[in-house]
């Protein structure tokens, strides 16, 4: 695409690893980074082996594979990002470790770097204040896991100008992805509907109203979904999940919003889900086993 030919990537966790995968596929140099230099040598280890999936599944060939894995270069020094024409920040879900990345990375960009944020909730517009360029950041919301789903959220805040927009729109297409544009409010479309109906499976849960398999297999089957609520709460990561209902309650003041206190209790115990090894489900042995 042209104007974009490198990529900063910024966290790499479940998120930052898959839009690095197809930021990569895509022909894109990437510049990965991380605040911990471990989670960066894991992130390449789990996007070779999802390439390694794809080249088996006769998705992608063994030359496009090892050319992609070529073009993503591990970035410790936050500043080595500045270099990059595009960055996406997909760090974890808080708003004052997204704002102060922002801070700390702004004196290191070119003029004309393009800023987006992977955030799931959290407003671009207050986002994009952090910066010194609210007119070019932006708002693209990769679906997880990336390199499958095929939908990228588009979300402008009051500053980011028609161009930004559209380069952005351009760059994900450029990707194979489809995307939908959202207005900048608390978590956006995708969000706005999902997390509270996981919310809701998990008040279910917690009023005793089904056990997790029960819930998980109703929804499945009666509702015709691909996977249970709690067991998507689980991939999606529960500490995520959390962020995200209390930016709709705090943002919506409403309270048809409140996160479920079940939820709060299993952050509170590092059970954050597949990440963690342990959430609705422990993860630990050969199949998931319920927690409850
Ligand atoms: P994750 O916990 O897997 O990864 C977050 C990464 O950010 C970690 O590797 C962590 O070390 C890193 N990090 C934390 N502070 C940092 C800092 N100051 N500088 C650099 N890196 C830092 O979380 P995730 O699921 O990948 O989520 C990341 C973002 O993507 C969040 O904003 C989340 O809301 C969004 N998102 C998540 C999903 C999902 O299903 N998990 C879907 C869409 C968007």
């Amino acid at each position: 695409m042209a104007g974009i030919r490198t990529v900063g990537v910024i966290g790499a966790g479940q998120m930052g690893s898959g839009i690095a995968h197809v930021v990569a596929l895509g022909g894109y140099e990437v510049l990965l980074h991380d605040v911990s230099p471990d989670r960066i040598t894991a992130s390449r280890e789990l996007i070779g082996r999802n390439l390694t999936r794809q080249v088996s599944r006769e998705i992608i060939t063994p030359q496009e594979m090892e050319a992609a894995q070529a073009r993503i270069q591990a970035a410790p020094e936050l500043q080595v990002v500045g270099a990059a024409d595009l960055v996406i920040e997909a760090a974890t879900e808080s708003e004052e470790v997204k704002k102060s990345i922002f801070r700390a990375l702004s004196p290191h960009l070119g003029p004309n770097t393009l800023l987006a944020s992977n955030t799931s909730s959290i407003s671009i517009t207050r986002l994009a204040a952090a910066t010194d360029r609210p007119e070019r950041f932006i708002g693209l919301h990769f679906m997880n896991p990336v390199p499958l789903m095929k939908l990228v959220e588009i979300i402008r805040g009051i500053a980011t100008d028609a161009p930004t927009y559209e380069t952005a729109v351009n760059f994900a297409r450029s990707l194979g992805k489809t995307t939908a544009n959202a207005e900048d409010f608390p978590a956006f479309i995708v969000n706005r509907v999902l997390v509270p109906m996981i919310n809701e499976a998990i008040y279910t849960l917690y009023e005793g109203v089904g056990t997790v398999e029960a819930i998980d297999t109703a929804m499945k089957l009666g509702a015709n979904h691909p996977m249970g609520p709690l067991e998507l709460g689980d991939f999606i990561g529960l500490d995520t999940v959390l962020s995200i209902m209390n930016v709709l309650y705090e943002g919506l003041a409403d309270s048809k919003y409140r996160p479920c206190p079940l939820l709060t209790k299993y952050v509170e115990a590092g059970w954050l889900g597949r990440k963690a090894g342990r959430g609705f489900y422990d993860y630990r042995g050969e199949t998931p086993v319920p927690t409850r």
